[in-house]
């Protein structure tokens, strides 16, 4: 059988099919397996809104590791950016819906390029709930109780939404009041303006949600409630480069969680002397990040974990100036209030919801009467924890196995294929994308996840050439 099941239709599944069409050479069929299909979009890329933006410069987008312009000279080419300037476009922030667009144009490119190619590629709408091992194929097992049996399989599942926080009762979690996905579109459905909204997080989901609060008219005001209340950082450079902590990690002899620490503190403090943003130099250090992690220690992992993470996802997690200054202003306006603190109890009154908290900086408890909460503290990484009936499956069989740190799940780094009971890798079964992010810590990007699609194409399309010669076709 030369079938393979890509479970997850987003970025992730879209570029593996991508690489396999475009290097088969022999006749495969693909099955993109995603009830939520959107012509490869994702949940990232299918909003509504341009005024959510992309986070990083368009000049940065591609989606093709050995093609770096292709994002930029696709959007110079479209009619919204064909008379800017290609230097000024490689240092945009576009919308993500645009991205949106680019990434359905390669979905429409590799439908015709398989149809030319004798490639069957069709896709799914289903939701994927169990895989059995058949000998050495894999029987997928759909919600509606239909099943399809691969020869490979990819698990692109993206993010799962976050955990529900503890203090929440039944009532709460079965409310139609709280929303546990930050992405469900069910959100913005119905908006009450007599009450205000908690959103629960201070991160990019964050700022996501309120812009689109406000795109839909809501008028009361929006709380953002989380641990530290850390403000988000804009990007201030697009043009700084800073070479010399690169030149200097590369003769570190030994890379532990205080000698990158060391390096980046000096660095930093070097460029701020100069009146430079130290954001230079974590963009510096960023493609080393993944090495850096899998150098570390477990035990350098979990003081980074429990000390360091938030400051690395604030210097990391920028925010496009634009919108850093929107969410400045509602913050002056009153309209949107970060309060660093903890939520101790929270009950559900006819159609609203009372929650008191602990101030973090104050100490002092205080009341809120809500009428909506939604959950942004960030995806949920401790698979046997999630909703996902799939990958709890998948643990449940010993097909795949929880990290050691609850980020995702592991895998044999070389090759993309997950580690199952005993630490054996499973033959021919994939996981790419936020899943690694106990493997590699960054593994969520569009430039992280563009070189995995690559990586795990590649491998299906050699194990694959190995079971069927090219002399056979
Ligand atoms: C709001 C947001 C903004 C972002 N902005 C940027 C950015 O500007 N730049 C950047 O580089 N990165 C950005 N990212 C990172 C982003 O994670 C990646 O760029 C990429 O979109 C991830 O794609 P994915 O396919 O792994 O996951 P997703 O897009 O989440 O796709 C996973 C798909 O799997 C499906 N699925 C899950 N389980 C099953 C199942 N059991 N059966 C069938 N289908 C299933 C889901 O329906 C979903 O469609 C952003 C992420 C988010 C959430």
């Amino acid at each position: 059988m030369n079938k393979i099941g890509i479970i997850g239709g987003g970025f992730s599944g879209l570029m593996v099919a991508y690489h396999l069409i475009i290097n088969s050479k022999s006749q495969i069929t693909i099955h993109i397996i995603d009830d939520n299909f959107k012509n490869g979009k994702g949940i990232a890329y299918s909003c509504n809104s341009s005024e959510l933006i992309l986070n990083v410069t368009a000049g940065k987008m591609s989606a093709i590791n050995s093609d770096p312009d292709h994002f930029l000279n696709w959007a110079s080419k479209h009619a919204d950016y064909i008379n800017t300037e290609k230097k000024i476009l490689s240092n945009a922030y576009l919308p993500r819906n645009f991205y949106g667009k680019y990434l359905e144009s390669i979905w429409h490119e590799i439908n015709t390029i398989a149809i030319n190619n004798k490639i069957i590629i069709d896709v799914l709408k289903k939701n994927a709930v169990d895989i059995d091992k058949v000998n050495n194929d894999f029987k997928v097992t759909f919600s509606d109780g239909n099943t399809e049996t691969y020869s490979s399989c990819i698990l692109s599942t993206g993010n799962q939404p976050p955990q529900n926080p503890t203090v929440f009762n039944q009532e709460i979690l079965q409310s139609n009041i709280y929303y546990q996905n930050p992405w469900d579109e069910k959100i913005y459905n119905k908006i009450n303006n007599k009450l205000p909204i908690l959103i629960i997080g201070n991160g990019l989901s964050m700022v996501d949600t309120v812009i689109e609060l406000k795109n839909i008219g809501f008028n009361n005001k929006i709380f953002s409630l989380s641990p530290h209340g850390y403000n988000i950082l804009p990007h201030r450079t697009n043009d700084v480069t800073y070479e010399d902590i690169k030149i200097e990690y590369k003769i570190l002899n030994n890379i532990s969680l205080l000698n990158v620490l060391k390096l980046i503190n000096f660095h930093r403090k070097k460029l701020r002397s100069l009146g430079v943003s130290a954001e230079a130099v974590i963009d510096a250090i960023r493609p080393f990040s993944q090495e850096i992690w899998r150098k570390f220690t477990i035990n350098e992992k979990r003081i980074f974990l429990n000390r360091l993470r938030h400051f690395w996802g604030v210097a990391r997690h920028r925010l496009p100036m634009q919108i850093h200054d929107k969410i400045q202003n509602y913050r002056i306006k009153n309209e949107l209030e970060i309060i660093a603190g903890k939520i101790i109890d929270a009950n559900v009154i006819n159609d609203e919801i009372k929650v008191l908290y602990t101030n973090r900086i104050t100490n002092e408890n205080s009341e809120l009467i809500i009428g909506k909460i939604i959950n942004c503290t960030g995806p949920e990484m401790n698979y046997s924890k999630c909703d996902n009936k799939l990958l709890l499956n998948c643990i449940r069989k010993g097909y795949i196995q929880q990290e050691d740190l609850n980020l995702g799940i592991n895998i044999d780094v070389t090759s993309f294929q997950v580690k199952g009971h005993n630490n054996q890798i499973v033959k021919n079964l994939f996981t790419l994308g936020s899943s690694l992010r106990g493997e590699l810590w960054e593994s969520t990007s569009v430039t992280d996840i563009k070189i995995q699609a690559e990586s795990v194409a590649n491998i299906i399309l050699k194990n694959n050439t190995i079971h069927y010669p090219l002399s056979n076709q």
